[in-house]
């Protein structure tokens, strides 16, 4: 058996050689070029039911810093941004280049997304303190967004959404997570993500001043021709990186429907392990998160090289969370954190592809039943 943990699967630059002939004999390489505004457009129409409007960025990493930076309300005092501890370190290392210091929040036990009574917690202890809040849809999963922008409403804290991994994640009503949203949501098109293309990603927003601020700023700053009127970065994605989007757009709903099918199988077949419960209709799967059962029989570690001895790949993200790392520990503050130590400890990311088959997903149940001593 091989089932690596993850099997990226990008459009294949050799079947776009008449695609990549035009581009060269169009010239234009970057700076927001004609295949990037289709690109654009596309998601907008096709993934976001032509609501609000898209900016693609070189990856999520540089949206969330630019996100970040443009919401967050410049002033004495206000030098937090509010997030999860259990997310992705690209989450605390965007607030820390946007010159904020991550607070690291508890998440809630069932949607492992930032608990709203611990925001309530940390919100009215740092009062006046907290310049943006950046929640994390976890793994996916669905938020309930709205209580953001009541949040945001009703105190002038900014709000950047990390939705990396929420390309093809839907809310209950059907729209793409974030469509529509007035503030900055950022998705990831790493080629580890579901909507894998190598390196992207696509901030959305329902703000069209919002969003064209943060093209701005993408591009150097550059208000007028060649001046810079904001701050600024290089986030463009190149005319490269939205051809291969353009491209991974052709098979992806079907990507995020099997790979639905795949998750369903490891729900139903793992005994003892506790998912994650999910917000809206469907999440588009980067991998399956799970907890091992309270009374396993063998560690989280054991358990992974037994997988691998199967040939079967899996890991812990995010296990250590962020205020376990040494580093963001040093710059950052935190709350409780107590519910976040308990599902870090006992969370295991197991295998899905694009072409990860139900039987496969089988055999890596029955290796997970065998390490847990499973006759449940
Ligand atoms: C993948 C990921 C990112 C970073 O995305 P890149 O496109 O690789 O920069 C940020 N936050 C979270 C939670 C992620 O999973």
């Amino acid at each position: 058996m091989r089932i690596p943990f993850l099997r990226p699967r990008p459009p294949r630059l050799s079947h776009l050689v008449a695609d990549l002939q035009a581009l060269e004999a169009s010239g234009v390489y970057s700076n927001y070029g004609p295949l990037n505004a289709k690109f654009e457009q596309t998601l907008t129409d096709r993934l976001f039911g032509g609501i609000g409007g898209c900016l693609t960025v070189n990856n999520a990493t540089t949206g969330l810093i630019i996100a970040i930076h443009e919401a967050a309300p410049r002033g004495p005092g206000r030098r937090l941004a509010l997030m999860p501890s259990f997310t992705f370190a690209a989450t605390a290392h965007a607030a820390l280049w946007a010159g904020l210091t991550p607070l690291l929040c508890d998440i809630d036990p069932e949607t492992w997304s930032m608990s709203p009574n611990a925001e309530d917690a940390l919100l009215g202890a740092h009062a006046g303190e907290i310049a943006c809040i950046v929640p994390y849809a976890c793994f996916g999963n669905g938020l309930d967004l709205q209580r953001y922008a009541r949040i945001a409403q009703q105190t002038g804290i900014g709000v950047v959404i990390d939705a990396a991994a929420s390309l093809g994640s839907q809310h209950e009503d059907g729209r793409a997570f974030g469509a529509g949203f007035p503030h900055a949501v950022v998705f990831s098109m790493h080629a580890t993500k579901t909507f894998a293309t190598g390196e992207a990603g696509v901030i959305h927003c329902g703000d069209a001043e919002r969003l064209a601020r943060l093209r701005t700023m993408g591009n150097f700053g550059f208000g007028r021709s060649r001046e810079a009127t904001m701050p600024g970065l290089n986030s463009k994605l190149s005319e490269l990186g939205a051809l291969l989007g353009l491209a991974k757009l052709h098979d992806f709903e079907e990507i995020v429907r099997h790979r639905d099918a795949i998750a369903a199988v490891y729900r139903r077949n793992l005994p003892g392990f506790q998912f994650q419960r999910v917000v809206g209709r469907r999440i588009a799967y980067q991998f399956v998160p799970a907890l091992l059962p309270e009374d396993c029989r063998m560690s989280r570690p054991a358990i992974i090289e037994a997988l691998a001895a199967e040939g079967i790949g899996a890991a812990h993200y995010f296990s250590p969370h962020l205020a376990e790392h040494d580093y963001f520990a040093g710059v950052s503050r935190k709350g409780d954190l107590c519910e976040t130590a308990q599902i870090a400890a006992r969370i295991i990311s197991l295998p899905i592809s694009d072409e990860m088959t139900e039987a496969e997903a089988l055999s890596v149940c029955a290796v997970l039943r065998r390490c847990i001593g499973a006759n449940r």
